[in-house]
C-alpha cells in the first residue's frame, strides 16, 4: 500500500541544527504528533540517516568539502541532506505519494564550491543526483523561501531538465525559458494574496513541463512573524501547499524544511502543510 506522506525527521535537527533554525524542530515536531494525522499507515515519521558522503563529495568542490571538514555543522548538513534523500526515494520508489522532510539545516544557499545563510550542503542537489541513479531525470523546483536560492541556481543554472521556480523577496521577473529558470521577486511585505497568486501563475508557465518529482524549499521565514521579510499570515501554508499539491497531481512530491526560527510559527504551519498532503485538511 502506497502511504500519503513519508515524513523523516531526527532529533540531532532540534539539538545541533544551526542556532537560528533549530529551536522550532522539536516544537513543530511535537505538534504535529498532537495533530493525530501520523497513523502509522497513511502517514508515517523515519528516523533520517546521513546522505552517503560520496555524493556529497560528489556534488561540491574538493576545497568546500575541505572546508567544511572542521565545521560544527558539518554532520547535521550531511544528516540533512540524507533526510531529504531518504523522503524523496520512498517517493520516487512508489512507497509513498508526497513526503516531508525536515532538516537542521538549510540547502538553497550552497552552491558547488561555497555556501552561506545556514547552509553547509545543497540538500535538494544531492538528492537529484541520487535520484538520477535511480533513472529519473526531470525535476521541478519550487523555492518558496523568501530568500533567492542562488545555490540551487548554480547547480541548474544550465540544466533545462530541472525547472527551478525561485520566489525571493527582492524585485522583478526574470525568466529562461531555454534552462527552465524563473525568478519572482515579491519585494519586502509580499502578503498573502500576491504571493498565493504568483504561485499559481508559475505553476502555469511551468505546467508543460513534464517532470518526475516536485521538491518545494519551504521556509516558512515567509512568515509576517519570522524573519525573511515576507507578511504572510497562516493562512497562506496550507493554500500553498493545496496550490502545488493540485498542480503535480499524481507526480511526486516533496516538501523540504528551509528557513524558519519562529517556534509559534512552525508549530502551526508545518502541522498545516502536511495535513494537506494527508489530504486531512481541515481535520
Ligand atoms: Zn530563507
Amino acid at each position: 500500500m502506497v502511504m500519503k506522506v513519508a515524513i523523516t525527521y531526527h532529533e540531532d535537527f532540534g539539538k545541533y541544527g544551526f542556532s537560528v533554525l533549530r529551536d522550532r524542530i522539536r516544537p513543530s515536531y511535537e505538534a504535529l504528533m498532537k495533530t493525530g494525522i501520523v497513523d502509522g499507515v497513511d502517514v508515517q515519521v523515519f528516523k533520517a540517516a546521513p546522505a552517503p558522503l560520496k555524493l556529497v563529495e560528489a556534488a561540491h568542490t574538493e576545497a568546500h568539502m575541505q572546508n567544511m571538514l572542521h565545521d560544527p555543522y558539518r554532520e547535521v548538513a550531511i544528516l540533512s541532506a540524507g533526510s531529504v534523500m531518504m523522503a524523496s526515494e520512498m517517493v520516487a520508489k512508489g512507497e509513498a505519494k508526497s513526503a516531508f522532510a525536515f532538516t537542521g539545516t538549510a540547502g538553497h544557499h550552497a552552491s558547488r564550491g561555497s555556501c552561506w545563510g545556514f547552509c553547509y550542503f545543497n540538500d535538494v542537489a544531492i538528492t537529484i543526483s541520487r535520484l538520477r541513479e535511480m533513472g529519473l531525470e526531470r525535476f521541478l523546483i519550487i523555492d518558496v523561501d523568501p530568500h533567492f536560492g542562488d545555490g540551487t541556481r548554480d547547480f541548474f543554472k544550465d540544466d533545462p531538465n530541472v525547472f527551478h521556480i525561485n520566489f525571493h523577496s527582492g524585485s522583478g521577473e526574470q525568466y529562461d525559458p531555454a534552462n527552465n529558470n524563473y525568478d519572482i521577486g515579491l519585494g519586502f511585505g509580499a502578503d498573502n494574496e500576491r504571493f498565493l497568486t504568483a504561485l499559481k501563475n508559475s505553476l502555469e508557465l511551468a505546467k508543460d513541463f513534464d517532470f518526475q518529482i516536485a521538491f518545494v524549499i519551504f521556509g516558512h521565514d515567509s512568515h509576517q512573524d519570522d524573519y525573511g521579510g515576507f507578511d504572510l499570515t497562516f493562512d497562506a501554508y496550507p493554500r500553498m501547499a493545496q496550490i502545488i499539491k493540485q498542480a503535480v497531481g499524481e507526480k511526486g512530491l516533496v516538501f523540504v524544511l528551509s528557513g524558519g526560527s519562529s517556534i509559534h510559527v512552525g508549530e502551526q504551519a508545518i502541522p498545516d502543510v502536511i495535513r494537506v498532503l494527508a489530504g486531512r485538511w481541515p481535520n
